[in-house]
């Protein structure tokens, strides 16, 4: 999708502090973060939302759920624990409509989430 912002970023064409890049999914940094680490992974295809990619291909969101993992091992939050979160439409908060999963820890993270 030429007018995607995340696209822009799977495509080099618009900046990002790139973590890993995978053949399917790449992991960058959020420009707002809400901990002390917080890294989104996306499928490179460009898939509006969590309910289009696990319709189309489940197995990429498998490879994102796993590369999700991965950046917190590198990152050093998986033993002390992490929270991994996609949020889906409006009443969820979704603001940006390529599918993205938010690594966050760093920290003891509240639950329920605001
Ligand atoms: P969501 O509300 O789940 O759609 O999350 C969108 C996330 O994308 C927010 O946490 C933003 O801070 C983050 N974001 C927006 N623009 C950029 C960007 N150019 N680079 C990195 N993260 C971004
Ligand atoms: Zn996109």
């Amino acid at each position: 999708m030429s007018d995607c912002l995340f696209c822009g970023i799977a495509a080099a064409q618009i900046p990002a502090t790139i973590v890993a890049a995978n053949p399917r999914t790449m992991a960058f940094r959020d420009i707002n973060p809400q901990a002390p680490v917080h890294v989104l992974v996306i499928p490179r295809e460009h898939y509006a939302s969590l309910a289009d990619l696990a319709a189309a291909d489940a197995g990429l969101l498998a490879e994102v759920v796993a590369h999700a993992h991965e950046v917190a091992v590198a990152e050093g939050i998986a033993g002390d624990g992490y929270r991994i979160v996609v949020n889906t439409g409006a009443n969820a908060g979704q603001t940006v409509g390529h599918v993205h999963a938010h690594v966050l820890g760093g920290r003891p993270m509240l639950w329920p989430p605001g």
